[in-house]
């Protein structure tokens, strides 16, 4: 007998989960820094420290699940002259079975990754984590600025549902664009104690590191306070529900404001519980 029509979702046994470095900051609207990312949060993953299970036991250094890609060569300019660059990259992971895991970069990175994953699916959920929703239809003159990707990406008709959690600096141009796209945008101060999420497109998940406090990420551009812990992203990420993740990624750590290096070490820790959710283990 092979019912899978009722079966809880398998691992798919032929997908592995590609990190992969989108070192890009030339949209970020305030300070530059974010570029610089990819190589140090790698770093912090294989430094040995700690080590590389994720907390249901799984080995990220079991090649047959997970590996470092190259990181994507850009000429780091602003607007969008690397995105082609950028999904092409994203493109030939996926026409491998890769699962594109993504370090950024600024959040702007963001709208090129979703453009190209959105080629594979008719329709993708994403959940957003953020202090900010990013839904500006122009900033500084600038479209592709880190504080849009999120209007380019509704604009793009892909989106059956954005989820954004953790936001706590809303305005009123921005709560404005989040009823003209239906963004189902859960404010910081209403965040449920156990919040469930289910969806049922493939889902694409972005990790905004300013969505967690500062106390536990300061490094990033716009600390914004009041923010959520890493333990209760863990949690929240334990109780999503989804047939699919399609990929994801972490975006926003900002070397130059992280002196002790432990907002590397939180994104390296959060790339340890993407993976099994990415591959449905544990
Ligand atoms: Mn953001
Ligand atoms: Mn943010």
């Amino acid at each position: 007998m092979n019912d899978t029509k009722n079966s809880k979702p398998q691992k798919k046994t032929t997908y592995k989960v590609a990190l992969l470095g989108i070192p890009h900051d030339a949209n970020s609207s305030y300070v530059r820094g974010a570029a610089a990312a990819p190589p140090l949060i790698k770093e912090a993953l294989y430094c040995e420290t700690s080590n590389l299970f994720s907390e249901s036991g799984l080995d990220l250094g079991r090649a047959d699940i997970f590996f470092c890609a190259a990181d994507v060569k850009l000429k780091n300019h602003p607007g969008d002259a690397d995105y082609p660059e950028i999904e092409k990259t994203i493109l030939d992971l996926t026409d491998r079975d890769c699962l594109p895991l993504c370090l950024g970069g600024d959040h702007a990175v963001t709208f090129p990754i979703v453009r190209a994953i959105g080629k594979k699916h008719a329709k993708i959920d994403v959940l957003q984590f953020d202090a900010h929703p990013d839904l500006y239809d122009c900033f500084q003159d600038n479209p592709f600025s880190h504080a849009c990707p999120f209007a380019r990406i509704l604009e793009s008709g892909k989106v059956n549902r954005l989820v954004q959690v953790g936001i706590r600096t809303l305005n009123e141009h921005q709560r404005k664009q989040a009823e003209k796209f239906g963004v189902e945008m859960i404010e910081m101060r209403h965040l449920e104690d156990k919040p469930v999420f289910t969806f049922d497109k493939p889902l694409y998940i972005s990790f905004d590191l300013d969505a967690l406090d500062p106390a536990f990420a300061p490094g990033v551009s716009h600390p914004e306070p009041g923010g959520l812990s890493v333990r209760r992203v863990l949690e929240i990420m334990r109780r999503i529900s989804a047939p699919f993740v399609t990929g994801a990624d972490i975006v926003e750590y900002n070397p130059q404001r992280d002196p002790t290096g432990i907002t590397a070490v939180v994104a390296a820790k959060l790339i340890k519980e993407f993976v099994p959710l990415m591959l449905l283990e544990g």
